[in-house]
């Protein structure tokens, strides 16, 4: 039988992450286009209720490690299980995220077995066996499709450049535990702190308010803070805010940001540059606000606001506030 594809599905805090969701996905395409088998592996702790969720999107056999030690992200740890289920299941493929903590895996699982990995792919294709990446370099300037040598060939997937689809009808797969023993390791993981204040990633974010140049200020921010409070999102910016100094970098959208694929995108005060737009143009709805009509972003906004931020932005929260009775 053809060998399977194996992906991380990776979660966080007994959840899967959207990126988890995103690499089964595509495990899927391939394992189709293939004739192979999706296996997923799931690493962490209290996620057993959830396994049922990777065969929504395809997943042949999901398996499991778990225990209170896998909780947080551990590299040594997490390694040694991706590696012992690589051994077991001898996949053809391997697909991770493209996060934090998959792209510190894929160099560790790929040296082991000494073969390729393309990092931080935004598509892939098979052509007679091989696997193509495609991939941005030079900070997005260009896109290189490289091959994958080696076996398995390991690539990690930028989130929000693939979607998440449940396939139909969905999988039932039977869960199977992986034993976990922990392996030698010199590194302690005690624990995780966010950098800001902010709860919610960018990434996986549904609604996100976004703001530029056009918000002349730091303090402006709060505007956005109180509209995506109102709306259940989070605030999110160009890299113009950022280079000034305004929020952090881990708040940038665009092609030396964040990729955001989110319900809806409220662009206030930003022109739409390219290389903001690569960042967010795949989110499901569109809201420019800008006093300049001519401005880009109003090329591929779904519906646009000419007018000042100071003047809209506040007038929104006022009307949304009254409609969700807050
Ligand atoms: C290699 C490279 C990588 C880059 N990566 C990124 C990236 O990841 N993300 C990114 O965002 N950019 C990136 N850029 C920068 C990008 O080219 C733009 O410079 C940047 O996106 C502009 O940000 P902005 O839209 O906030 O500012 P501007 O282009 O200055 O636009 C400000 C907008 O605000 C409007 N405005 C002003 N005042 C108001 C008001 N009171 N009410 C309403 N509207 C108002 C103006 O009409 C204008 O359209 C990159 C550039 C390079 C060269």
């Amino acid at each position: 039988m053809t060998q399977p594809v194996l992906v991380f599905a990776e979660s966080s805090g007994s959840q899967f992450r959207k990126s988890g969701f995103e690499a089964v996905t595509e495990g899927r395409r391939l394992a189709d286009l293939a004739g192979a088998e999706e296996y997923a592996v799931a690493i962490g702790h209290g996620l057993e209720e959830r396994m049922i969720e990777l065969g929504k999107y395809g997943a042949d056999r999901v398996f499991l490690a778990d225990d209170p030690s896998l909780a947080l992200f551990h590299p040594d740890y997490y390694r040694h299980i991706l590696l012992d289920a690589v051994k077991k299941h001898a996949p053809s493929i391997i697909l991770l995220p493209a996060t934090s903590a998959g792209k510190d895996l894929a160099p560790r699982i790929a040296i082991h077995l000494n073969t390729g990995v393309a990092s931080d792919c935004v598509q892939l294709s098979l052509e007679n066996g091989d696997l193509f990446a495609t991939r941005p370099a030079y900070a997005g300037k260009v896109l290189l499709k490289v091959r994958i040598n080696g076996t398995p060939k390991i690539a990690t997937l930028r989130p929000n450049a693939f979607t998440a689809k449940e396939v139909s009808p969905v999988h039932s797969p039977s869960v199977e535990p992986l034993t976990f023993e922990k392996p030698e390791t010199r590194m302690v993981v005690k624990e995780f702190a966010a950098l800001g204040p902010k709860k919610m990633d960018l990434t996986e974010a549904s609604i996100i308010v976004s703001g530029g140049r056009g918000m002349g200020g730091p303090e402006n921010y709060k505007i956005l803070e109180e509209l995506a409070e109102v709306v259940g999102g989070i605030v999110g910016a160009s890299r113009a805010s950022v280079d000034a100094g305004w929020r952090p970098h881990s708040d940038q959208v665009g092609q030396t940001g964040r990729t955001v694929s989110p319900t809806l995108y409220i662009a206030c005060g930003i022109s739409g540059a390219i290389q903001h737009r690569v960042g967010m143009v795949n989110s499901k709805i569109i809201v420019a606000i800008n006093k300049d009509p001519d401005a880009p972003i109003f090329g591929f906004a779904d519906y646009g606001i000419v007018g000042d931020v100071f003047e809209v932005v506040p007038a929104l929260t006022r009307e949304l506030k009254k409609f969700y009775g807050k």
